[in-house]
């Protein structure tokens, strides 16, 4: 049987071709897993693909290695569970909303998925970001619009670029942010279906009324680490990939809430789980390093770099992030990193400070000049 594949973000209906098979991404609605739904993705994942999961920046997951010829199959086996968007329909809203939700928040991201129902078509990449716990904990996740709280508790609805946000009720928050969305299409920020929020303000472009930002939100907090939190246990994965095994046995434990940090909450567990395969140390190298999938399971990866990353892990100094990348493109970590290391065919290039698309500091290193650099002990 044949299968449509496409050239951009995959989703379940239409995957990604990728060098170790289809890539079938799965939007879990309000990012949360029930004990059901993750014993039947790691079930997909071992049964059509090659096992592996990724935990992606939009707190999704990704099958990998799924063929051709049993991407039916595993459609039939999600859909029942509510994990495949509806035959025809138009492509998923990006939505993504804190782990650390309350029921208040999460029927503010229900009212936000009913009211998206009639909201114009977006670019493929927009997204929407309900931050709003006490102070914002995603203010460097990919997102257009979002939702967070002033220093008083008030909800602001905020477009990305704007230091300042609008004051919003809880029952006004998902009507505006349509009309927050509407403004961004009118005001021209959409060419032939690509474009985004930061790049329309970067522009001069400014919401009014209603929507004009006047307040300040709280100040962000720091990116969570694995550790016990109200809400439950928070845990690690390298490079933010996990086996279908591991997922099944996490799923024995409680419900999972994904998260745009390579960390899967496992809700109401108040100590960290035993399970192998999962990274519980908040002092870990590996969660300051982010490797793309390269080569072989890329097409474009010009080498293994997860192997680099690992073998350079225990070395690299405290507080030093690392990306290590199959190519240019640089899909493991759009922002900067502290180093960035990007295969090439001649050996690999650093680049400092910057991101793996930047000119090159230094190029063809081989892994030991990698290793004299200051960076690692
Ligand atoms: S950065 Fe390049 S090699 Fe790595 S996953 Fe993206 S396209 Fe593939």
């Amino acid at each position: 049987m044949s299968v449509r594949v496409y050239g951009r973000c995959p989703s379940a209906r239409q995957p990604m071709a990728s060098g170790d098979g289809l890539v079938v991404r799965l939007r879990p609605p309000n990012n949360r897993l029930t004990p059901d739904q993750a014993r039947a993705i790691a079930a997909a994942a071992q049964d059509y693909g090659n096992g592996l999961i990724d935990l992606p920046a939009r707190a999704n997951l990704q099958l990998r290695g799924v063929r051709a010829q049993t991407h039916a199959a595993l459609i039939a086996a999600l859909s029942p569970l509510g994990l495949v968007e509806p035959e025809g329909s138009r492509a998923p809203r990006n939505i993504i909303v804190t782990p650390f939700a309350d029921a208040q928040t999460y029927a503010l991201a229900d009212a936000l998925q009913r009211a998206l129902r009639t909201a114009p078509d977006l670019p493929h990449k927009f997204g929407f970001v309900i931050d709003c716990g006490p102070a914002p904990v995603m203010g460097d996740i990919s997102g257009d619009i979002r939702l967070e709280r002033s220093p008083d508790g008030r909800l602001l609805l905020r477009a990305t670029g704007l230091a300042l946000g609008a004051p919003v009720t809880k029952e006004q928050a998902p009507q505006a942010m349509c009309d927050l969305a509407r403004w961004f299409v009118d005001a021209g920020g959409m060419h032939e279906g690509r474009g985004r929020m930061a790049q329309l303000i970067a522009q001069g472009a400014c919401p009014k009324g209603a929507l004009a930002p006047t307040d300040s939100p709280a100040p962000g907090l720091a990116r969570p680490l694995p550790g016990v939190v109200a809400q439950g246990a928070l845990v690690g994965f390298e490079f933010g990939q996990l086996q279908g095994e591991t997922l099944a046995q996490l799923a024995t434990l409680g419900p999972l809430r994904l998260t745009p940090w390579r960390m899967l909450l496992i809700e109401g567990l108040r100590a960290l789980p035993d399970v192998p395969g999962l990274i519980t140390d908040p002092r870990d190298p590996r969660l300051r390093i982010f490797a793309c999938t390269g080569a072989p399971g890329c097409l474009q990866g010009q080498g293994d770099v997860r192997a680099l990353a690992r073998w350079l892990a225990p070395e690299l100094a405290p507080d030093t992030t690392l990306h290590v990348s199959g190519c240019a493109k640089g899909c493991a970590l759009p922002t900067p990193a502290d180093l960035t290391l990007v295969a090439t065919p001649e050996g690999v290039d650093l680049i400092v400070n910057g991101r793996a698309g930047d000119p090159p500091f230094r190029r063809a290193l081989s892994p030991m000049d990698i290793l004299q650099l200051p960076e690692f002990s």
